[in-house]
C-alpha cells in the first residue's frame, strides 16, 4: 500500500501553507468516504494527505429567515438530514441526505467532500443545484464566491485552483409558497450510487396559482450534474397541471445524455429522467401549496428502486 505523511493543519491559513508547499503531491480529505477507496485502489497515491476536520469553524450549520442556510463543508451527511430547519425549509437537501448510502457512511460523509468529488452521481448535488446555492471558496489569495454549477469541470473534477479549499455553502432563503423535493433511483436504494437522481424546486404566487419559478437539476446523466432550463421555462408562469409538469419531464428526458453502465442502460436511465423529473415537480409543487411537509413523509418518497 503506498505510504503518505498525515498533516492536520488547526487553521485554513495553515492548510493552504501545506498544500502550496506540498503542490500536487498533497491530497485535502475530510471524512476519507472516497479518499480511502480510492487510495486502497491506487487510484489516488498522494505523499501527503492533509485533513481539514481540525479546523474549527467548518462543521456549522445556520438558518436565518431572512438570509438563508449556512452550511459549514466538514458537516456531515447524517447531521445535514438531522438539522430541523434543513428538513422545513430544504426537503430536496435534507431528502438527498437521507438518500445517501448507510449510516456509517453518513456520519463520516462530509457534504464538502460530495461536492468536491464531483461525482455527477453524488447524492446531494441535484439538490444544491436545484437550490441554487453558492460556495465559499477560500485560497492563499484570498476568499471567492462561486455558484454551484460553474464548480464542475467535468466527472471527478472541479474548478478549483491549487490551494483552494471549499468552505461553505449558501442557499437563499426559500420564498413563501416554494417546495422542493430529490429523488434517489438505484438498484440497491440508499446503500448504491443512484443511477439516476432528479431534484426539483418550484415556486408558486399562492397555493394552487401560477408557477413564479422552478429548477430542475438532473444528476447520473451527464458527465456533471445538470440544470434543465428548458424544462423550468415551460414551467414558469403556469399553473402546474399534470399536462405541464408532463411536457417539463419528457423535455428533461430529452437533455439527459445518460451512459450505459454497470447500473444501468443509457435508455433505461432516460425514461427514469422523465418518471423522477413528474414525481419531484409534483411533490415540490404539493409542498409549496402546503401538502404536508413532515420528513416522514418526504422520505418515503426519496429512494425508488428497480425492483
Ligand atoms: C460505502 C460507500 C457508500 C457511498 N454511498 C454514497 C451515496 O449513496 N451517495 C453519494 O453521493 N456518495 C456516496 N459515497 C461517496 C462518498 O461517501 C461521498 O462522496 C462523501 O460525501 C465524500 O465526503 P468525504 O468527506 O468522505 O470526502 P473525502 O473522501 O475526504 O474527499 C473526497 C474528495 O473531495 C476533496 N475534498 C474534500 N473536502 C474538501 C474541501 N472542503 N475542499 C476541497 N476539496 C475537498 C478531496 O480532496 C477528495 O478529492 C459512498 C462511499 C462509500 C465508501
Amino acid at each position: 500500500m503506498p505510504r503518505f505523511d498525515y498533516l492536520e493543519p488547526q487553521t485554513l491559513e495553515e492548510a493552504h501553507s501545506m498544500l502550496q508547499e506540498h503542490g500536487s503531491r498533497a491530497r485535502i480529505v475530510a471524512g476519507c468516504t472516497d479518499f480511502l477507496v480510492r487510495w486502497r485502489t491506487g487510484f489516488w497515491t498522494p505523499e501527503f494527505v492533509v485533513n481539514l476536520l481540525h479546523i474549527p469553524g467548518l462543521n456549522m450549520i445556520r438558518f436565518d429567515p431572512a438570509d438563508g442556510l449556512r452550511v459549514g463543508a466538514l458537516v456531515t451527511i447524517q447531521d445535514l438530514e438531522d438539522h430541523p430547519a434543513v428538513r422545513e425549509h430544504y426537503p430536496a437537501l435534507a431528502t438527498g441526505a437521507t438518500s445517501f448510502a448507510g449510516i456509517q457512511v453518513r456520519n463520516l460523509a462530509t457534504l464538502g467532500g460530495n461536492v468536491c468529488n464531483a461525482s455527477p452521481a453524488g447524492d446531494t448535488l441535484p439538490a444544491l443545484l436545484a437550490l441554487d446555492t453558492q460556495c465559499r471558496i477560500n485560497g492563499p489569495a484570498g476568499e471567492r464566491w462561486l455558484p454551484l454549477d460553474e464548480l464542475f469541470a467535468g466527472p471527478g473534477r472541479t474548478n478549483l485552483k491549487p490551494a483552494e479549499i471549499l468552505t461553505e455553502f449558501h442557499l437563499p432563503a426559500p420564498p413563501p409558497n416554494s417546495g422542493s423535493l430529490y429523488i434517489k433511483h438505484s438498484p440497491r436504494g440508499a446503500m448504491d450510487i443512484s443511477s439516476v437522481g432528479v431534484a426539483s424546486w418550484v415556486s408558486l404566487e399562492s397555493p394552487g396559482g401560477p408557477c413564479l419559478g422552478a429548477r430542475i437539476a438532473l444528476g447520473a446523466v451527464a458527465p456533471t450534474v445538470i440544470r434543465v432550463p428548458s424544462a423550468e421555462a415551460m414551467l414558469q408562469g403556469q399553473a402546474l397541471t399534470p399536462e405541464v409538469i408532463n411536457a417539463a419531464a419528457d423535455e428533461a428526458q430529452r437533455v439527459a445524455t445518460p451512459i450505459d453502465d454497470v447500473r444501468a442502460t443509457g435508455n433505461y436511465r432516460r425514461s427514469i429522467v422523465a418518471v423522477l423529473t413528474r414525481r419531484t415537480l409534483q411533490h415540490a409543487a404539493a409542498i409549496a401549496g402546503g401538502a404536508d411537509t413532515s420528513f416522514a413523509a418526504q422520505r418515503r418518497l426519496a429512494i425508488q428502486t428497480a425492483f
